[in-house]
């Protein structure tokens, strides 16, 4: 028995289904979970000693490499000081404006302690904003567990949403909307019949929780009309794409202001953070200015802004999204060179350092119903093909992939020299 295993056996007994986050578990592709214990720039080392090189980054936050040494040095310096105080610091008013400078859509911003904590405010400060309790999402896309978001569509898109998981009480799953992501006309269509009881829309503005998908040309404009139209509030979910897909985050990309903006991830610089943040007369809504309430024990936490804000630091540097974008590029165009040799359908999506890989003969990916009839079993054997030869790809083929500014070309030769091998044997 590998260690891996080992400790797997083990962690089943004390934490349910041995991991603290349900796709840890490698559910999807089968297997045993590589138990991680320690990580440098490209490099994660599992307990048995093999070295894997990393494609997921912690899920996003490791845009510059594990245990980055600046990052490293900045929260041991600022451990000494404290580990929380429970009372404003000058830190965060720093991380604040460090935020509205980069992301001119946010005025005021605040701090969470996850990315599930910053969409579950956003979305009861867009209901106690506009006084209206339906909310919109599309199908596919992940905004943390909280219970108005764990909802899949009812029988149509007008049909009231129905709990994904027992413990989200009907009566609210009702008012969540789940629509087709890229479909314009059924959002249209929704807004028309129902526009005047939304309070807002939430969506991954490239979505990267059903592999990587990228909005089609109109998609995000015509969420911003018909918010402007109806009076509901514009959530972009940017806890992945935020610093991830371009510094200023999708909403950059792609030109679409939101109202209110989400962040986590990358800008905890691996500490457990969030944050939401948009328009003035929407954020003095929030208690202690205004009344809807939301509230923190570590929100603003000294260590996590500190690390966060090296980590902005550092990705603000000339040519950091340039360098991580062609890294990505150069990956996929090898990945896609080596699945063509050994006739493999197959294709791939990139925005910025975010990547999607798909077992298709299609020739884009745009809908959750496209990634559905993906063939799955072949990228579960390209995945364990992958991880037996020491690369570490997301475990799921409904996940998106992450490169980062550590990853060297030596690096990328590497995983593209190894996914010819794995391709030829699928
Ligand atoms: N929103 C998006 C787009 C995410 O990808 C995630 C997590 O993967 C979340 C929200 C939830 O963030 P957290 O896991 O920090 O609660």
């Amino acid at each position: 028995m590998t260690r891996s295993e080992t400790l797997f056996e083990q962690a089943k007994h004390s934490i349910p289904g041995g991991v603290n986050s349900p796709v840890r578990a490698f559910r999807s592709v089968g297997g045993t979970p590589r138990f991680i214990a320690r990580a440098q720039g490209a490099y994660m080392w599992d307990a048995d000693g093999n070295r894997l090189i990393d494609y997921v980054g912690s899920w996003g936050p490791m845009v510059a490499g594990h245990a980055h040494p600046e990052v490293v040095a900045a929260v041991q310096a600022a451990a000494v000081d404290g580990l929380s105080y429970g009372a404003p610091t000058e830190l965060e008013i720093t991380m604040a404006e460090r935020i509205c400078a980069i992301m001119p859509s946010i005025e005021m911003v605040r701090m969470t302690s996850s990315g599930t904590e910053a969409t579950m405010s956003a979305i009861r400060l867009a209901r106690g904003f506009t006084g209206r309790n339906f909310l919109v999402k599309f199908e596919g896309g992940y905004h943390g567990h909280g219970d108005s978001l764990l909802v899949k569509a009812g029988s149509g898109a007008l049909t009231f949403g129905q709990p994904s998981s027992p413990g989200v009480p009907a009566e609210l799953a009702q008012y969540t909307l789940t629509l087709d992501y890229n479909n314009s006309t059924q959002v249209r269509e929704v807004f028309a019949a129902r526009g005047h009881e939304i309070a807002c829309i939430i969506v991954e503005p490239v979505s990267g929780n059903m592999n990587c998908i990228p909005p089609v040309e109109g998609f995000l404009e015509t969420l911003r009309d018909v918010c402007d139209q109806s009076g509901a509030v514009l959530i972009f979910d940017e806890v992945m794409t935020g610093f991830r897909v371009a510094l200023g985050g999708a909403q950059q990309v792609y030109g679409v202001k939101p109202d209110i903006t989400t962040l986590g991830k990358i800008i905890g610089g691996g500490m457990p953070v969030g944050a939401f943040g948009g328009r003035r007369d929407i954020m003095e809504h929030l208690s202690p200015l205004g009344a809807v309430y939301q509230a923190g024990t570590l929100s603003g936490n000294p260590i996590a802004m500190t690390a966060g804000l090296k980590m902005l630091e550092i990705i603000s540097r000339d040519d950091f999204y340039a360098e991580l974008t062609s890294k990505t590029t150069y990956l996929l165009e090898g990945l896609q060179q080596a699945a063509d040799a050994a006739s493999v359908p197959f294709i791939t999506q990139q925005v910025g350092g975010m990547f999607g890989l798909f077992f298709t003969t299609e020739s884009r990916i745009d809908t959750y119903a496209q990634v559905t009839q993906c063939n799955i079993q072949q990228f579960n054997r390209f995945f364990h093909g992958m991880l037996d030869r020491g690369v570490y790809l997301a475990p799921s083929a409904y996940e998106a992939g992450f490169v980062s500014n550590a990853h060297t070309q030596a690096d990328l030769d590497e995983t593209i020299a190894i996914a010819k091998d794995v391709f030829a044997s699928l």
